[in-house]
């Protein structure tokens, strides 16, 4: 007993009380459980953002409430503070979005969230069967959209689910926010996808009466803290992978179209970083895309890669993506490296003429198809830009890639609905039951190097680089260009 002073001294008078300042700070509180703070020097230095879900309902909420009284909002508190204290104790820097029984609203804690930049989100739950006390109990797991998705979150969310299955008897599952909420997942972690892994834990039913009193348990809600503790402890010493991306040429930054380049083949090089002590990545998980078309890559060293995108990059907007494995066998992100090659005067028409004649043969499909889809970058919002998604479409068929095809099929249907090509095919594609995602997911950007960064002035200046491209595309071969 003398192991939990001051909150077994709370929780025995205030289980039923709304808890508004019992917890607020670490004030008095001092772990004292079974796991040895000082043994997880992985966690040092981690930004880490724990949203202990709800609040402030002050007992009117009934639906989140156990049999005894407990409330979702109230143990979700407990546990949070627990945990806070503990990863501090590490020398992680955590980030709350509360501390005590008040009500933040969901978009608040999404600000909070983008504003401390997390290197992970938790976020505290606990589940409620709305046929109450029927014995229904086990721990979940929530991430947004799917494994596919949100690899990263995957990992975290599976160690996870084994902390709690250490403490429940029930083993539970690692499920999509999209199954509970289908057509956006849930907002808090929809909303931070990008930032960072997020996972939303619900560590069992408060409507099941024996885990009601568990709940109002301080031992257990320590051993609860521990869970996600010891989860996120492992993940971080197995390693969160990221990247950063090299260019070999000068890049603006400024302006509306930011990584712009105006060298046409630039080197393009992915730098790997592990995230634990063992250098290197499971090469064969890299899987590299250059506008949505898979490009190859050549090892250069054992964390650089360089792309093989093919003989030039065409004018217009791309955006590299990649994820990969480290030798522990955990996820990056899905990262996302997009850029902008200089566009001049007929480019668009000039693209379009090409790559429709190119897709149009195997040999050359893959060829054809960075062309249209960097043309369609330039005229996204043009009516008119429906007749390029066509050829598109058959691009993918012919390099074998039916979900990019079916994907863009739909982008059709519903983006330029009045365009012949769309009409041809909306029977068809409005009939088949189609996922708007994961088709629309982005990934998280990743930092863009290059070897020297061009200012606004610079670029306007005559005979730099931008001057020369602009040369290079009213007519001139690139030999003549200087
Ligand atoms: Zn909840």
């Amino acid at each position: 007993m003398v192991r939990y002073p001051l909150i077994r001294t709370i929780l025995a008078g205030a289980v039923l009380a709304a808890g508004a300042s019992l917890f607020s700070g670490c004030g008095g509180y001092e772990y004292a459980g079974p796991i040895s703070l000082d043994r997880h020097p992985w966690l040092k230095g981690k930004k880490i953002f724990i949203d202990p879900g709800h609040g402030g309902a002050g007992g009117t909420d009934l639906f989140r409430q156990g049999p005894n009284g407990i409330t979702e909002e109230e143990a979700n508190l407990k546990v949070g503070v627990i945990l806070e204290h503990m990863l501090k104790k590490t020398g992680a820097t955590v980030a709350m979005t509360r501390t005590r029984d008040k009500d933040v609203p969901l978009d608040e804690r999404i600000s909070m969230a983008h504003e401390f930049g997390p290197d992970v989100l938790v976020s505290i739950h606990h589940n409620g069967s709305a046929r109450r006390a029927d014995g229904v109990n086990y721990p979940s797991v929530l991430i947004w959209g799917s494994r596919e998705v949100k690899p990263e979150s995957y990992d975290l969310a599976s160690i996870l689910l084994e902390e709690f299955h250490k403490i429940m008897d029930e083993r539970g599952s690692v499920i999509s926010d999209h199954a509970v909420f289908h057509e956006t997942g849930t907002r808090i972690l929809n909303r931070t996808s990008q930032l960072c892994p997020g996972v939303l834990g619900e560590g069992g039913f408060f409507s099941d009466e024996k885990h009601a009193l568990r709940l109002a348990d301080a031992q257990y809600l320590e051993s609860e803290a521990g869970a996600y503790f010891t989860a996120l402890s492992r993940y971080f010493q197995w390693g969160v992978p990221d990247a950063e991306v090299m260019f070999s040429c000068p890049m603006r930054r400024a302006g509306l179209l930011s990584n712009e380049i105006s060298d046409t083949k630039p080197g393009i090089t992915i730098r790997v970083m592990s995230g634990n002590e063992y250098p290197g990545i499971k090469e064969e998980t890299l899987k590299v895309t250059l506008d949505g078309v898979s490009v190859g890559f050549k090892k250069i060293a054992d964390d650089m890669f360089l792309l093989k995108y093919g003989d030039e990059l065409y004018p217009g907007g791309h955006s590299i993506r990649f994820s990969f494995r480290n030798q522990r066998g955990q996820s990056s992100m899905i990262l996302r490296a997009p850029f902008t090659v200089s566009i001049g005067a007929g480019d668009r028409d000039r693209l379009v003429a090409e790559g429709r004649r190119l897709v149009g043969r195997k040999k050359t499909a893959r060829k054809g198809l960075h062309m249209l889809l960097s043309a369609l970058s330039m005229s996204q919002t043009d009516p008119e830009a429906g007749k390029i998604v066509s050829p598109i479409v058959s691009g993918f068929r012919a390099i074998g890639d039916t979900a990019s095809a079916s994907y863009y099929e739909q982008a059709l249907v519903h983006f330029y609905p009045d365009s012949v090509e769309a009409k041809k095919i909306r029977t068809r594609v409005l009939g088949r039951s189609g996922c708007r995602f994961p088709g629309d997911f982005n990934g998280r950007i990743v930092k863009i190097k290059a070897d020297k960064a061009v200012s606004d002035k610079e670029r306007n200046t005559p005979g730099n680089a931008f001057q020369r491209i602009k040369k290079f595309f009213n007519g001139h071969k690139p030999g003549q260009a200087q």
